[in-house]
């Protein structure tokens, strides 16, 4: 009989076999109780992005708990789900989905995994990237490098060019970047939780 192996999706004639150590871990990094969801679709039934998703966010717990990484990190809703957190206000258990799928999306990142949703993984990283940096966000900035990363199409150029300038018209867009004072503070919590992730790192 064709067993297949903790973590991987069960094809035709596969059995599934629970991982639950990665459902810790998940557990662990976004300081969730997803072992308490007993799927009564809550979430799901309330989250204003679920006609756009491939798997519901009630059946991404479920994966996490039967450690089925593969399915998981491969869904489009870990990468669309906008962190509404309606979902957290539904749960009888207040599980926070948006919480789960950031630390999805950070393990799938450091194990190079390729998005199916790459324009919001390069918005993601240029974020993250402009928050390590500056300790604060600067748009101008980021909103070019994220163009940079997903690629300019040329007809979304003008575009984005001609919302910019209204944008800096209306004073919606500093030109100059602002920083925080103590910004070597953030770049060590950046550091901490990467090495806190390491340690445990999937
Ligand atoms: S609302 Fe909470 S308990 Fe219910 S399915 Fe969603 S995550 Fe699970
Ligand atoms: S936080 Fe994400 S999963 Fe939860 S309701 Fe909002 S979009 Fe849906």
């Amino acid at each position: 009989m064709t067993v297949n192996p903790p973590g991987t999706a069960a094809g035709a004639g596969a059995r599934l076999v629970p991982s639950p150590d990665w459902a810790r871990e998940v557990e662990r990094e976004s300081a969730q109780p997803v072992s308490l969801c007993y799927q009564c679709q809550k979430c799901s039934g309330g989250c204003p992005l679920a006609f756009a998703m491939d798997v519901l966010p009630h059946r991404l717990i479920r994966y996490v708990q039967l450690g089925q990484k593969e399915r998981v990190w491969q869904s489009r809703t870990v990468w669309l789900c906008a962190a509404c957190r309606t979902c957290a206000a539904r749960c009888p258990n207040g599980i926070d989905i948006a919480a789960v799928a950031d630390v999805l999306k950070q393990q799938a990142m450091r194990r190079g995994l390729v998005a199916p949703e790459p324009s919001v993984q390069a918005f993601h990283q240029t974020f993250l990237s402009s928050l390590r940096s500056r300790g604060r966000m600067h748009e101008l900035t980021m909103l070019l490098r994220f163009k940079l990363k997903a690629g300019f199409k040329g007809s979304e150029l003008s575009q984005d060019l001609r919302l910019g300038l209204a944008m800096l018209r209306h004073g919606k867009l500093r030109l100059l970047p602002e920083g925080v004072r103590r910004t070597r503070e953030i770049q060590a919590l950046f550091a901490r939780a990467q090495e806190g992730k390491s340690h445990g790192a999937v």
